[in-house]
């Protein structure tokens, strides 16, 4: 089915038709083999807040943009290669509902879609074409993944001493490696994360003592030069823990 709808002429209208709402702002989609499954707008629960977003899955790849006019013109696009995603199903609860993670090595996230079917439907869709593309390389999925961020709203205290009050001066931050939210002084340090960034990033103390020792054991004396103490940076406002999808529209 797939093979046959990639050659269609059906598919690469619909495949422009995509490109065109993103503008000069996105990325080309037309490829050779490339075929879009379907479309719809998602709930992304981001940082702040949940938020629509209308979503795009191709065979290959997942995209998501802000909606400016709905159905013609999109922008911030996303783009997820599915060789590396795994979804998880959440239950239902509170006014959130119908709900699935969407996990990768660079980041993870909670979005819910408007029915149980409708959810059910992109969740099937998205195992499918992780399955058949995993079946196409022979490679192994990769089982590491990206913390799912705590939304801000849940802590008013930072999850790790349980004593810091978060203020407009005392901000939060968000570890890397476990995704809590934390004040500062508890995420002083930074770790290498290679599958989030080439540059260490913020993690928590607990994360960090975990991650040292791990460290430790797998490597030589000697390497420790692959994380680094201490970066005073918390002041700033422009701080590096801002979804970057999290506009304030
Ligand atoms: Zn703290
Ligand atoms: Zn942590």
């Amino acid at each position: 089915m797939v093979d046959r709808l990639a050659n269609s002429e059906a598919n690469m209208r619909r495949i422009n038709l995509v490109e065109n709402c993103f503008g000069t702002a996105g990325q080309p989609l037309a490829i050779p083999g490339r075929v879009l499954i379907g479309e719809g707008v998602l709930t992304k629960l981001c940082r702040k807040k949940p938020k629509a977003r209308q979503f795009f899955l191709f065979n290959d790849i997942l995209v998501y943009g802000n909606i400016v006019i709905q159905k013609k013109k999109y922008n911030k696009q996303h783009i997820i290669p599915l060789e590396n995603v795994t979804i998880d199903s959440m239950q239902d609860e509170g006014e959130l509902r119908n709900g699935w993670l969407i996990k990768t090595p660079t980041k993870s996230f909670a979005v819910y879609a408007a029915t149980a079917t409708e959810k059910s439907e992109w969740m099937s869709h998205i195992n499918k074409c992780v399955y058949d593309l995993i079946s196409k390389s022979g490679k192994t999925p990769n089982s590491e993944h990206a913390a799912v961020w705590i939304p801000d709203s849940e802590a008013t205290i930072c999850m790790r001493c349980q004593k810091v009050k978060f203020t407009p001066v005392s901000r939060r931050h968000h570890c890397r490696k476990c995704g809590f939210v934390i004040c500062g002084p508890c995420s002083e340090k930074k770790f290498l994360l290679p599958s989030q960034s080439s540059k260490p990033v913020r993690v928590c103390d607990f994360c960090y003592d975990v991650l040292s020792v791990g460290e430790l054991t797998a490597s030589q004396p000697g390497s420790s030069d692959l994380f680094c103490q201490s970066p005073k940076s918390t002041n700033n406002l422009s701080d590096d823990d801002d979804d970057d999808d999290d506009s304030s529209d």
